[in-house]
């Protein structure tokens, strides 16, 4: 099945006169002939279900779609792209251990790095994409677990060099952990580029429309954790009677390990009606991102040659920065624009405050067109110079093209540049 295809009809096959939509199943739990059974559910909870915290059918199928569209051997859902990040991290790193990250990526996963994994023990290094190789594998401890990066940057709309990171992190034994909400599956499939695990905030694109919060976490199946640095992969899980990820299953060790010992632990298994919202947006995402990409395409040459306008940041641009990255990994450059109004912060503020169509709010990647100050709002907490790693300027606006028509959006603009004094 193609993209558009696997959209529609992944993780889902009814059989002879069974609901022609995944139904939604409304039930905290399971129920079995015998309390032997139930025992030995507990003894390998993969084996079927046994309670909604684990899995649930509902969101099983949303799991195997998504898993389908990045080609991936299992995906786990997660209430928020938060608890994605987190987890995905948990799974293989410990107190006492370090990770790299790119400093361009979202302003939330900043503070989770910086802040909250300090205190749960585990140390982040940020690098500058740019740096030389050399300076790259300095970087690297004898701790270090894994690799983090977005494909298209929230807000900086920066493109991540896959081959260039990926035979980083696998020369150093590690994993590439690949956030790729912006760009979702349609437009990057990272696992065809060496990225290890995906993770997704389906609150944007997937869900598109606004109307829950929710993550992913996609196994690629690939990645050799019995290199002898993932102990916790190879040796006995105590927690579950002595069983080994590696040994017991397979190319599907670490998103097992994932529900069997995080989901267990922390509990963040989405609710099956959220699965369900999740599916109807995932239905038509391939349709609505090519959309978002022609909408914001355009929408972006208008900006380029607007005089009200310092610069643009969107590598569907012929001048941009990273453009060329975007030819080689990316099948559209998705609908978010970055740009930097002329007279910095307060003249941005005016811009956005004279919207008329385009709404200001704390949502990106929405159907509708809206709009965001990172600097005063989703990076708010960051210091100048932390803003400056994230490549935040206070002129920034990030600017999110919806599927309206795209001559009412230009004209929206128009009127709002004209009231910026
Ligand atoms: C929004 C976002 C997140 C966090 O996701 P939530 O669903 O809001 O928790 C993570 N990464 C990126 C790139 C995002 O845009």
């Amino acid at each position: 099945m193609r993209d558009e295809t696997k959209c529609l009809h992944a993780g889902y096959s009814p059989k002879n006169a069974e609901p022609r939509v995944m139904p939604i199943v409304q039930s905290t739990t399971y129920v079995y002939d015998s309390t032997e059974e139930v025992a030995s559910v507990f003894d390998e909870p993969m084996k079927s279900l046994i309670y909604s915290r684990f899995a649930n059918p509902t969101v099983m199928a949303v799991e195997d779609k998504i898993a389908a569209l990045e080609g991936g051997v299992g995906a786990m859902c997660t209430t928020s792209g938060q608890a994605a990040s987190l987890l995905s991290i948990l799974n293989i790193c410990e107190a006492g251990d370090s990770i790299i990250s790119t400093s361009e990526i979202y302003g939330g996963t900043v503070n989770l790095f910086s802040f909250t994994l300090k205190k749960l023990g585990i140390e982040c290094i940020f690098i500058d994409k740019n740096a030389s190789d050399d300076e790259l594998d300095k970087a690297f401890k004898p701790n270090t677990k894994l690799v983090f990066g977005e494909t298209i940057a929230n807000p900086a709309l920066t493109v991540f060099d896959f081959e260039r990171f990926s035979a980083l992190a696998h020369r150093h034994g590690v994993p590439l952990i690949i956030d790729n909400t912006f760009a979702t599956p349609i437009l990057c499939k990272p696992f065809e580029f060496g990225a290890d695990i995906v993770i997704h905030s389906t609150t944007k694109y997937m869900d598109g429309h606004a109307l829950q919060v929710g993550g992913v976490i996609v196994d690629g199946g690939k990645f050799d954790w019995a290199n002898g640095n993932f102990p916790c992969l190879t040796e006995p899980d105590e927690s579950y009677h002595g069983v080994s990820y590696t040994k017991t299953y397979g190319n599907k060790a670490y998103i097992t390990k994932a529900r069997m010992q995080l989901m267990r632990d922390f509990g963040v298994y989405p609710a099956a009606h959220s699965a369900f919202l999740l599916n109807i947006g995932l239905e038509t995402l391939a349709v609505r991102m090519k959309q978002y990409c022609q909408n914001a395409l355009t929408v972006a040459k208008y900006f380029e040659s607007s005089p009200y306008v310092e610069s643009v940041s969107y590598p569907g641009l012929e001048n941009d920065k990273y453009h060329d990255l975007a030819k080689k990994y990316l099948k559209g450059s998705s609908g978010v624009i970055s740009l930097v109004i002329k007279g910095g912060r307060e003249k941005a503020m005016q811009f956005m405050n004279a919207l008329k169509l385009a709404s200001n709010e704390v949502h990106v990647a929405d159907i509708r067109t809206c709009v965001l100050h990172p600097a005063s709002e989703t990076h708010r907490q960051l210091t100048d110079e932390q803003l400056v790693a994230c490549g935040i300027n206070g002129g920034m606006v990030r600017f999110s093209v919806g599927l309206e028509n795209v001559e009412d959006i230009i004209e929206d603009i128009e009127q709002a540049f004209k009231k910026i004094k």
